[in-house]
C-alpha cells in the first residue's frame, strides 16, 4: 500500500494530495486488511513489550473534526492496552505556561516497550499558537530547530517517531461539524472555537504544511493522511505503523529468546543447587 510518507524536509502543497481514498481501494477490503493488520499489529506490540528495547511514539494531528479521536480509538483497539498510554493536549495550564513547550511533552513520551499517542502535540506550539498570534512570530520559528532537535533526542532513544496529519476537506469538517449538532450523543463535542477556526483555514493549512515539512525526517517521518472517509484513515495508520514495526521482529524476537534461555539456565542452576529435578 502506498501512502503519503514525508521523510525529508521540503515544501508542501496539501492541495496537492486528496483527502478522499484511492478508487481502487474498496470499503469492504480495507476492512478485512485492517482485521488482518490488527492481529499483526497485537503481535509485533507484544514483541516490543517483551524485548523492552524500543518505543513507539505516534502524534496525531489534524483540525477539529479530522478524526484524531475515532484513530486513537481504532489503533488503541488493535493494541494490548497494558503497553498503551494516549495524551490528549489541551491548552496549557498556568503552570505548563511557566515552563519551555516541550516540558509538558517530554513527561509522556514513551518508555521502554511502550507506545504513546498524542492526541494534538507539541506541534499545537507552531500550529495554534502561530495562527493565533500567541507568541512573537521569532518565538515559534524557532521552535521547528527545537522540535527536530527534541524528536532526535526521542529517536536517539530507540524511539520509533510516526506523525500523522489527518487531512479533510473544509466540506467534509463543516459536515461533521453539523452532524454533531443534530446528534444528541456527540453534542458534548461542540465548541464554538470549532467554527472560528474555520474563517482561518487557509492560515491553518499554511501553518499545517511548515510544520510537516519543516519537521519531516527519515528518522522522524510525517504521513499524511486521507481521512475524508474514517474507514480509509484507520486503514493507512494500522499499515503505516505495522511497516514502521515489521522490521524489528525479528530483533526483537531474538532478544526474548535469549531472555528466554537466561532464564532457563538460572532455573536449571536453582533446582540443581536445591537438590531439585
Ligand atoms: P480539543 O482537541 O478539541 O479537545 O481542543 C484542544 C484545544 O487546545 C485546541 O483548540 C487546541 O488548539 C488547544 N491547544 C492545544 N495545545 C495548545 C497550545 N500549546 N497552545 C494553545 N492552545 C493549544
Ligand atoms: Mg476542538
Amino acid at each position: 500500500m502506498e501512502f503519503h510518507r514525508i521523510d525529508a524536509p521540503g515544501r508542501i502543497n496539501l492541495e496537492e494530495i486528496s483527502p478522499e481514498p484511492p478508487e481502487e481501494v474498496k470499503k469492504h477490503e480495507a476492512k478485512a486488511r485492517f482485521d488482518v493488520l490488527n492481529d499483526e499489529l497485537f503481535g509485533l506490540q507484544d514483541l516490543m513489550w517483551g524485548a523492552r528495547t524500543h518505543s513507539v511514539l505516534m502524534v496525531l494531528q489534524g483540525r477539529d473534526a479530522a478524526g484524531k479521536d475515532g484513530a486513537v480509538k481504532h489503533v488503541v483497539g488493535a493494541l494490548n492496552p497494558r503497553g498503551v498510554r494516549v495524551t490528549s493536549f489541551g491548552v496549557p495550564s498556568e503552570k505548563e505556561k511557566r515552563h519551555d513547550f516541550l516540558w509538558r511533552i517530554h513527561q509522556h513520551t514513551p518508555g521502554a516497550g511502550e507506545v504513546a499517542i498524542f492526541n494534538r502535540s507539541h506541534y499545537e506550539d507552531v500550529l495554534v499558537v502561530r495562527v493565533n498570534k500567541l507568541a512573537p512570530r521569532p518565538i515559534w520559528k524557532e521552535r521547528y530547530r527545537l522540535i527536530n532537535a527534541f524528536e532526535e533526542t526521542l529517536v536517539s532513544g530507540n524511539c520509533i517517531v510516526l506523525k500523522y496529519f489527518l487531512h479533510i476537506t473544509e466540506e467534509e469538517q463543516k459536515e461533521r461539524l453539523l452532524e454533531r449538532e443534530k446528534e444528541p450523543t456527540d453534542a458534548w463535542k461542540l465548541n464554538v472555537e470549532d467554527w472560528r477556526e474555520r474563517d482561518q483555514w487557509d492560515e491553518f493549512t499554511a501553518a499545517n504544511e511548515d510544520a510537516i515539512g519543516k519537521c519531516a525526517s527519515k528518522r522522524a517521518p510525517w504521513f499524511v493522511v486521507p481521512a475524508n472517509a474514517k474507514w480509509y484513515r484507520n486503514l493507512v495508520i494500522a499499515e503505516s505503523l505495522a511497516a514502521a514495526l515489521r522490521p524489528f521482529r525479528k530483533q526483537w524476537r531474538k532478544t526474548l529468546d535469549e531472555t528466554g534461555k537466561i532464564g532457563r539456565r538460572d532455573l536449571k542452576e536453582w533446582r540443581a543447587a536445591h537438590g531439585e529435578t
